[in-house]
């Protein structure tokens, strides 16, 4: 079986957080072609507060997941506090009490956090929002795991469906959020939750990977 532990994970949301932070510029830069500017910095101001916090107290993948789902809820502004917040404190929910974590359990971490965002945002697939990054990205994990029995390949396909469903929102007009004042305006440049969002996944699979590579050498 191909699964690595909770309890070593807790690294991968350190860095999840540094990728962050190194597209702090850039994000906020996308977010000033259609937003207010402020993407990157808030984005980086709380997940580099989370770090802090776990380098000084290091916990499980679950336990950091739900650490940054709580910094971001209550000490972040704009959107994204509160979406990225129920995001990640989804998916420590669902992985809260689980031992290994397997392809089984990553999909339904991966399914509930994108409930609990969708519970609070509303948005949907078209909107130009990081729902356009997340939903596309949960549906090749489920479908390449379903097929090739693979949690590797399945990492994969959520890594290149998230770049893809990212990349779409280009030609996507904003129809929630503050860039959809903007109408037919907002088309053409990427939309800049589903930028991090795409960041996030992919740093999240590549964190999953190198786990799987360690806990499971004799596999390939
Ligand atoms: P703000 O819009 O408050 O300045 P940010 O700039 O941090 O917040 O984030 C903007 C991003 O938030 C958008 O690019 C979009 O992806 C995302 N977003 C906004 N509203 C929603 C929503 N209701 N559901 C999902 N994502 C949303
Ligand atoms: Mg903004």
């Amino acid at each position: 079986m191909q699964a690595f532990s909770n309890a070593g994970g807790g690294d991968i949301v350190l860095a999840i957080a540094q990728r962050i932070v190194e597209n702090r510029a850039y994000l906020s830069d996308i977010d000033g072609l259609i937003g207010d500017g402020d993407h990157g910095v808030n984005m980086a101001k709380g997940f580099s507060l989370a770090a802090e916090r776990l380098r000084g107290d290091p916990q499980s993948l679950a336990g950091s997941l739900a650490t940054l789902g709580d910094v971001l809820m209550t000490e972040i502004g704009g959107s994204m506090g509160p979406l990225y917040g129920m995001m990640f404190s989804g998916f420590a929910e669902a992985l809260d009490g689980v031992e290994e974590i397997d392809a089984a359990a990553f999909e339904r971490m991966l399914r509930h956090g994108l409930d609990e965002v969708q519970s609070i945002g509303d948005a949907k697939v078209g909107d130009k929002t990081l729902i356009d990054a997340f939903a596309p990205a949960l549906q090749a994990f489920c479908a390449t795991a379903a097929k090739r029995d693979d949690f590797a390949a399945a990492l994969d396909a959520l890594i290149v469906a998230a770049e893809k469903g990212r990349d779409s929102t280009v030609d996507l007009v904003a129809k929630i959020g503050r860039a959809a004042r903007l109408g037919e305006r907002s088309r053409g440049v990427l939309d800049p939750g589903a930028t991090s969002c795409a960041i996030i996944l992919r740093s999240l699979a590549e964190g999953a990977k190198t786990k799987l590579d360690a806990s499971n050498p004799h596999k390939s």
